[in-house]
């Protein structure tokens, strides 16, 4: 159905206005979408909006309440026991960021924690404390702060980057000790479908109604926000004008802060970017990971942990290490300076193309997490006292790093810029581009 224009067909019905937050087109969206349809941006083909069901706030408190109940199981029970020549060694969940902690390798310990327990939690939490008063019909105290605090740790929350990384390390030890599966796995694995499902229910028109018209502007909006110096909130999408005396305005919803663009997105981009790339280097000169068998140091290199799995023959589980660790932040660099260079250049070439592949790496770039994952629970489940165990080496710490920054610069990078600098080089006089049909499809 991609491509249609079922506006016509929708003519008095209750609408929206909705800003495209990747290239700041205006789009009047029907209010309630049907069932299974998405509403993608015109200009860009980013997603605008999505059908709800008429019950999804009740779908939404369940899922997040089976998914809470899971994860207090999967915290409290054993996750995985490895067994080694009559040892034996229980892993929970807080292993991993335990084992770091006594290594020494406290930033790791912090990263781990926060990715695989905090903030999945917080997130849990602070939707339950939304969603239940919302469903009594009451409006929580807070809500605009604890719904963008929800907005701001999703992207940090990594359950399923983790159950990747739990499949890597249980393969990589397959060959030298016995596992065994707890209850605590079983209900990891049941929760990460349930928070995808409630992730997708969970969004602002549960706890606030649709924006029918931006106050202030009388005329039926057409072309792109910033022509109308609207101001766009990123974390609930209502609309504003910006006021002329030019004071820092916060949303009324939410409260979040507004800006007419990420502040100092260039700059900041561009040092974090250069950041990343002077961490990834030691990050692979340096050994990730040692394993100490019978008092014998062997450390390795992310390179090297992905050669030891290929001639063992897992190559399978080597090309994911390999894509992971070196190819995405590899191709985020590129892709980032590509990105950069287009803006300053006011490039006109495949502006959508090239707010799909922000859209990419902004997805993708996580992904380099496993790496870190798979070495805290190896370091954690490998603990035989003189026999073997596994400790994390320097290069970990600066790969960690590279990751977390490199998200950091994804996030600092406006694409709306791309289309700003393609306009002022366009220089036609019209201000005013009509936009006139938005794109629907079924998932
Ligand atoms: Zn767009
Ligand atoms: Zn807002």
């Amino acid at each position: 159905m991609q491509g249609d224009d079922r506006h016509t067909e929708r003519t008095g019905q209750a609408e929206q206005t909705i800003a495209c937050h990747e290239c700041d087109a205006i789009h009047r969206v029907p209010a309630q979408l049907q069932r299974r349809e998405v509403a993608h941006c015109a200009c860009c083909h980013a997603e605008l909006h999505h059908h709800q069901a008429a019950n999804a706030l009740e779908r939404c408190l369940s899922l997040y309440l089976s998914a809470f109940i899971l994860f207090i199981i999967a915290n409290l029970f054993p996750f995985i026991t490895l067994k080694l020549s009559a040892q034996e060694n229980v892993s929970v969940l807080l292993s991993g960021p335990a084992a770091l902690f006594a290594a020494g390798n406290v930033d790791i310990a912090a990263l781990v924690l926060l990715c695989s327990i905090v903030f999945p939690l917080l997130t849990m939490l602070g939707a339950l404390y939304l969603l239940i008063p919302a469903f009594f019909g009451i409006h929580a105290p807070a809500t605009g702060a604890v719904f963008r605090l929800i907005h701001r740790l999703m992207p940090w929350s990594m359950l399923g980057i983790f159950m990747l990384g739990v499949i890597i390390a249980v393969v990589k030890l397959l060959d030298m000790a016995e596992i065994d599966f707890g209850i605590a796995l079983a209900a990891f694995v049941v929760l990460l479908p349930i928070m995808v499902f409630a992730q997708q229910y969970f969004d602002s028109s549960l706890f606030w109604p649709p924006q029918r018209r931006v106050s202030g502007v009388e005329m039926q909006l057409r072309g792109r926000a910033s022509h109308y110096r609207l101001l766009h909130c990123h974390t609930c999408s209502y609309l504003l004008r910006q006021r002329d005396h030019g004071e820092i305005q916060h949303c009324p919803r939410c409260g979040d802060h507004l800006h007419f663009r990420k502040p100092n997105s260039l700059a900041r981009t561009k040092s974090l970017l250069v950041t990343g790339i002077m961490l990834f280097i030691p990050a692979n000169l340096f050994p990730v990971m040692s394993v100490v068998y019978f008092g014998q140091d062997d450390p390795s290199t992310i390179l090297g942990g992905v050669a030891h799995l290929v001639t063992a023959g897992m190559w399978p589980l080597g090309l994911i290490v390999f894509f992971a660790s070196i190819m995405v932040p590899v191709s985020k660099f590129v892709a980032i300076i590509f990105l950069l260079h287009s803006v300053r250049r006011g490039s006109r070439w495949r502006p959508e193309d090239r707010t799909r592949l922000y859209r990419v790496i902004e997805v993708i770039g996580s992904w380099s997490m496993v790496d870190v994952f798979v070495i805290g629970l190896l370091t954690s489940l490998v603990q035989f006292g003189g026999l073997t165990t596994i400790h994390p080496e320097i290069g970990a710490s600066f790969f960690a790093a590279t990751v977390v920054v490199t998200m950091l610069a994804t996030h600092s990078f406006d694409p709306r810029l791309m289309w700003d600098a393609m306009e002022e080089r366009k220089k036609t006089g019209s201000s005013n581009p009509p936009i006139s049909s938005r794109r629907y499809s079924h998932v």
